[in-house]
């Protein structure tokens, strides 16, 4: 490879920015692609080449991870927590463990300032930091300047729980270079991720349209049970209204859910494998009716309030599954029923074909565009799923009864 030059294309870049943090000059800059997807850049000015941001990136290494050793289908105790996860909350179970013990975690976070949103890895040391970590935020989580943080905590030998998709958590162990005791990590299963720009233009679109400001966005609402059900709290005037939609009523959700709006290397993305990088990975755990048919309510656990998938991938793992063991219900499972229902665990997300036609529409034209491509796709489905939504659980569990004994 030249010299200077930090990725092949742009399916070789996650846009962790270790290269970035290891950069002992600080010559690495970030630049912005015209749809909002983050890559470095090397001031040459200030670069002394010597090869660090390119022997540091995780993301080169490929995937080294481990075969899960156990797995299990799991919930907090905890309504509270569970309410605001986007699964079974083990997340912040096993984040709680941390701070409570003088420890610190370090997990995604979501802000609205003046100009937006601001999606970005960030630490907490007590429960009511904890807040702002909890639940899945599906746009890129940016983490430059943590990792360096996380090397001061863990050297000042604070113990560290690190969360976070696969490449960022690949990324902090090759930006460490060295294993540290102190240092616990957790990653998900990962369909892709978003630019955060592209959301924000989402939002932008909604509060014209709505004639409001959106104050607040949880991803993953569960008042109607598990799903991709999205609260969205807005403003206008003196009036404050808090809205639940089924998250395929908005583009956003929609191409997300369908991977027509991923950062390039996400559809090829090594990590998307059994081989897992990190002690813990926790997923949604679909389809556990059908693995565990009898399973679920013996154990006390309630698909309407999420279940995860936990799988134990290492010793340090199954030390941290122990310690919160008296916070979460839970059962023993096997990761080919997991995987039957998660193709994340083996392949990752195929790139739609209209992928380009998205992206290039909305270089090309703005947001409004990539809402009536949408909007022309789904068509008659959306009076379909505005249906489903309004419809009472009871009848929506006998309906589907119905058609599964008719197919
Ligand atoms: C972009 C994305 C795609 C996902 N795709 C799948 C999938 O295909 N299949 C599946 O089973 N599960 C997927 N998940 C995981 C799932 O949504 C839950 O996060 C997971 O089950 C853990 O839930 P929890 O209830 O234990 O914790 P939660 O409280 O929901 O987890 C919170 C923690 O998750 C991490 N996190 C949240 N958003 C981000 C982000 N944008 N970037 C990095 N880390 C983040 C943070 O560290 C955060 O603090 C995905 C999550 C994200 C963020």
């Amino acid at each position: 490879m030249e010299k200077n030059r930090l990725y092949e294309d742009s399916s070789k870049c996650c846009g962790c920015f270790a290269c970035k943090d290891a950069c002992p000059k600080d010559a690495i800059t970030i630049r912005a692609t015209e749809a909002g997807f983050l890559y470095p850049k090397i001031d040459t000015a200030k670069c002394v080449n010597c090869g660090l941001c390119i022997r540091i990136c995780g993301y080169k290494k490929g995937n080294d991870g481990n075969k899960p050793e156990e797995v299990f289908a799991a919930a907090s105790k905890s309504n509270a927590i569970l309410s605001a996860a986007a699964s079974g909350g083990i997340f912040s179970v096993m984040a709680r463990e941390f701070v409570n013990n003088g420890g610190v975690v370090c997990g995604s976070a979501m802000f609205r300032t003046e100009t937006g949103f601001i999606v970005r890895h960030s630490f907490a040391d007590n429960e009511n930091e904890l807040k702002k970590l909890a639940g899945s935020k599906y746009v890129k989580s940016a983490t430059d300047g943590v990792f360096r943080e996380a090397e001061e905590i863990l050297r000042s030998g604070k113990s560290l729980l690190f969360s976070g998709t696969p490449c960022q958590v690949a990324a902090l162990k090759s930006f460490l270079r060295k294993d540290y005791d102190n240092l616990t990590t957790v990653d998900l299963i990962c369909h892709g991720v978003p630019s955060l720009q592209l959301f924000n233009d989402y939002i932008l679109f909604y509060e014209k349209k709505h004639s409001c400001t959106v104050m607040d966005l949880i991803f993953r609402d569960k008042s109607r049970g598990q799903g991709m059900n999205c609260r969205i709290t807005e403003k206008s005037g003196e009036k404050t209204r808090v809205k639940v939609m089924d998250g395929r009523l908005s583009s956003y959700f929609g191409m997300f859910l369908k991977g027509s709006v991923y950062r390039e290397n996400c559809y090829s993305c090594p990590y998307a494998s059994e081989k897992r990088g990190a002690d813990i990975t926790l997923g949604d755990y679909w389809g556990i009716y059908q693995e565990h048919a009898g399973e679920v309510t013996k154990a006390g656990l309630d698909n309407r309030k999420g279940i995860s998938c936990v799988l134990i991938n290492t010793g340090k793992g199954a030390d941290l599954w122990q310690r919160v063991s008296e916070d979460i219900l839970c059962f023993h499972s096997k990761l080919e029923k997991v995987a039957a229902h998660n193709d994340r665990l083996s392949t990752p997300s195929s790139k739609p074909a209209d992928r380009e036609h998205v992206m290039k529409s909305y270089i090309l034209n703005g947001y409004e565009s990539v809402d009536e491509i949408y909007s022309k796709e789904i068509q008659i489905k959306k009076y379909r799923y505005i249906l489903e939504f309004h419809m009472p659980k009871t009848v929506k569990r006998t309906l589907k009864r119905i058609l599964s004994t008719q197919a």
